[in-house]
This record gives structure tokens, C-alpha cells and sequence, in this order.
């Protein structure tokens, strides 16, 4: 083909070192910001592990065949190995590379015995083409796997397939018509393999970026939603599920019970024990809450001492029966570990179909008032008021 003819086979390597080196770092920016997003790491070794393998391959011809192919295409499986760990740490997989690695070691040692006592170049390629044909299969399952509800994921998998499959077809020519025997001669076969090559690293690479992306952004998501100094949600989350719960109250017919905990003199732990202690008191507060909820309830800091929860599908009763279980816990803390005494008031309501968010609020917010003026340390319920009525709006009828 007349246009392979004016490609460079070393250009075309040094193509993917490039990309190599891009990804590499890429992926090493990313580790090193968010160093709890699994999987960048490996991708970045795997990518540097490809660079220097391509580079050795480059250099075909100029230095010794055991760094040229033993070592290079060594390194190259190793660079895929590196990717389908990668992948199994990005999708949090409980499966094991340790065989895999074992298959490495094996197929750089037939490359060896291939390459320097007998120079036969059809076993070579048939040991390198099919290494690289499980590897490339396994990341293919393992996502294919994973994928059911992702589309990415999916769409990702069905082209590592394809990678695979594209080098069992290089396979089946070399068995057909020979192994090439200049490597980085002029040869259709080895040309229009690279360019091949250097499309799939680049698609692979950038499914990698997106893939760890899309879990950055949603990290970054939940983290703007989380308080940091109890790792409860923050206002803007609870408002927001609160919000979600009063959509939901409208079709089932039932709205979510809340309750408003309150620290009592909290002022005064802050001012004896200073700052810290008092942080680490609410802490403590939101542990001994959430602990006792079902996971379908939320827990939220509401303002400086104040956090809103929100039982859906619970009545005034059941939020009582919570709130019991917690103070306890809270109680039992004070006397426990902290050494001076830490007690919560709570008010409690339930929400009317059709509420809007502010009136519950306020509502609640009495109860809690009620709750301090009856000296502290207890829970007081205000029934959803006989003055709040609401009416379900009305359908549009057509004209
Ligand atoms: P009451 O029983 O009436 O609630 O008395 P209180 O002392 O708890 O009064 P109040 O609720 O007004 O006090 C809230 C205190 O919470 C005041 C503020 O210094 C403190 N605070 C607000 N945010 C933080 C925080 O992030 N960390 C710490 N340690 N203290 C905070
Ligand atoms: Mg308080």
C-alpha cells in the first residue's frame, strides 16, 4: 500500500513514546492530587514501563537482541499487566494478577530461549502475539464484567476486545505468510501494525482518563457535600436529600419524620477545653447518631452545634425510638471517654405531604426550642400543626 510506504516504523514508536511519556504523567498528576483514586498509579507505571520498551524497540539493530526483544517486549507485557491491575484496582475487583504475572515470566523466557539460541522468529511472534492476546482479553472481561449499568465501561470493554482480537489476526497472517523478518524495515505487516498500535494506545489511554474522571468528579461531589469536621453531610447536602424526601412525600403520601440535635452548652466545652475538644465532640455526636440509623436515613450538620436528620417513611414514635437509642450512646461518651458532660436536645416532627421545606423547619426548630426551655437533655415532639394545611394541587385539566 502506497500510503504505509511513507510512514516511518521508528517514527511510529516514537509516536508512542510520546504517548507514553503523555500518559505517564497525566496519570501521575492525578495520583499525586488525589492520591485516594485508585488505579492512576498503576496506569502511570504501566505507561512509563511501555515508554522505555518502545524505546528499546526503537533502538532494534543498534544494541544487543537481549535488550532489543527479550528485554523490550518483556517490559511491554509487563506494561499491560500493569494496565489490567490497574483495572482491577480502579474497579475495585477482588481478582488476583499473581497467575498473570507468572505468564509473564514464562513468555519472556521462551522469548529468551527463542531469540538467543536459535533466532526463530515464527515461535517469537506466536509467544509475544498470544501473551499480549490474554492480557488484553482479561481487561476486556474484567470490565465487561463490571460494566452492567455503565455504558462507558461497557463500550470500553468491547474495544479491548477488539485490540485483543486485532492481534490474533496479526497472528493467523504471520502463520500465514511468515514473520516479517526486519522488524523496523518497511513491511506492510509491521507498519500498519504500529499504526494500529499507536490508535489503540491512544484510545486505551484516553478510556483510562476517562474512566478515572468520571470517579474524580464524583469524588470531588461527595466531598462537596460532606462536612469535614464531623463527616456528616454538610448543610447544602442535607437541604438537598431533604428536598429529594419532600419529592418523594408527594407521591407516596407520607412524609419523612426530622429531627434537629442540638448540643447543650456546647459553648461552654469550647471555652474550658478549648477548640479541639470541642470539634472532636462533634464528632463524637455524629458517629453516635449515624450508628444508629438504618442506611437509608441521612444525617446532616445543620449549622455550628445543630445537625437535621431525616427518617424517611418514619413516624413521630419511630424518631422517638432513634432518638432514644442515640442519646443513650451520647451519654454513655461523656462518662466514657471525654470527661465532662455532653448531652444533646432534639426536636421532632413529621412532614405533611405537599410541605414545603421551610415550614417543617420552623416547626422543628420550635420543637428543639421547647426541648432547651424544658432544661436540656431531652427530646420534645411537635405534631405537623392542625393550622398547616395543604391541599393537593390540582391537576390541569385540558380545556
Ligand atoms: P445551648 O445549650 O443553648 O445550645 O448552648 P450552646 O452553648 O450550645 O449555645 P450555641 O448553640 O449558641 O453554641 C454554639 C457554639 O458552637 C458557638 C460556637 O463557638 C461553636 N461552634 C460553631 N461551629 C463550631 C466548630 O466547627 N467547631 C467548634 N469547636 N465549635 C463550633
Ligand atoms: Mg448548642
Amino acid at each position: 500500500m502506497p500510503l504505509l510506504s511513507w510512514i516511518d516504523n521508528r517514527t511510529l514508536l516514537g509516536c508512542q513514546i510520546l504517548l507514553g511519556g503523555v500518559f505517564a504523567l497525566v496519570f501521575l498528576g492525578m495520583k499525586r492530587m488525589y492520591p485516594r483514586l485508585r488505579g492512576a498509579g498503576t496506569f502511570s507505571l504501566g505507561f512509563c514501563a511501555s515508554m522505555v520498551a518502545c524505546s528499546l524497540f526503537v533502538a532494534r539493530g543498534h544494541i544487543s537482541d537481549l535488550a532489543s526483544v527479550v528485554l523490550a517486549n518483556g517490559l511491554a507485557f509487563t506494561a499491560f499487566a500493569l494496565f489490567y491491575q490497574g483495572t482491577l484496582r480502579f474497579l475495585q475487583s477482588p481478582r488476583k494478577a499473581h497467575l498473570l504475572w507468572v505468564i509473564i515470566a514464562l513468555s519472556t523466557a521462551l522469548q529468551a530461549y527463542f531469540t538467543l539460541s536459535h533466532n526463530r522468529l515464527i515461535p517469537r511472534f506466536l509467544v509475544a502475539g498470544l501473551t499480549f492476546f490474554l492480557i488484553r482479553s482479561l481487561i476486556a472481561v474484567e470490565l465487561f464484567r463490571q460494566s452492567s449499568g455503565r455504558t462507558f465501561i461497557r463500550t470500553f470493554a468491547i474495544f479491548m476486545g477488539l485490540y485483543a482480537f486485532f492481534g490474533l489476526t496479526r497472528i493467523g497472517i504471520i502463520l500465514l505468510n511468515g514473520a516479517p523478518q526486519v522488524f523496523l524495515e518497511q513491511d506492510a505487516l509491521q507498519t500498519s501494525t504500529l499504526v494500529f498500535n499507536v490508535i489503540f494506545v491512544c484510545i486505551m489511554g484516553l478510556c483510562f482518563l476517562l474512566m478515572l474522571s468520571g470517579e474524580l468528579m464524583a469524588v470531588l461531589e461527595n466531598q462537596s457535600f460532606e462536612d469535614v469536621v464531623s463527616g456528616a453531610l454538610n448543610r447544602r447536602g442535607i437541604e438537598q436529600k431533604l428536598a429529594i424526601e419532600l419529592g418523594c412525600a408527594k407521591r407516596s403520601g407520607v412524609g419523612p419524620s426530622v429531627a434537629l440535635v442540638d448540643i447543650d452548652l456546647f459553648k461552654a466545652i469550647n471555652d474550658t477545653h478549648g477548640h479541639a475538644a470541642g470539634d472532636k465532640a462533634l464528632r463524637q455526636v455524629a458517629l453516635a447518631i449515624s450508628s444508629n440509623l438504618r442506611n437509608y436515613d441521612f444525617l446532616g450538620r445543620y449549622g455550628g452545634d445543630e445537625f437535621l436528620l431525616i427518617l424517611p417513611q418514619a413516624s413521630c414514635q419511630d424518631a422517638q425510638r432513634v432518638v432514644e437509642r442515640f442519646q443513650q450512646a451520647i451519654r454513655a461518651l461523656a462518662t466514657a471517654k471525654n470527661g465532662f458532660p455532653l448531652t444533646v436536645s432534639i426536636g421532632i416532627t413529621q412532614a405533611v405531604p405537599f410541605e414545603p421545606a421551610d415550614s417543617l423547619l420552623s416547626r422543628v426548630d420550635a420543637a428543639l426550642y421547647e426541648a432547651k426551655h424544658a432544661g436540656r437533655n431531652c427530646c420534645r415532639v411537635v405534631a405537623p400543626s392542625e393550622t398547616f394545611r395543604v391541599t393537593e394541587p390540582t391537576a390541569c385539566l385540558p380545556a
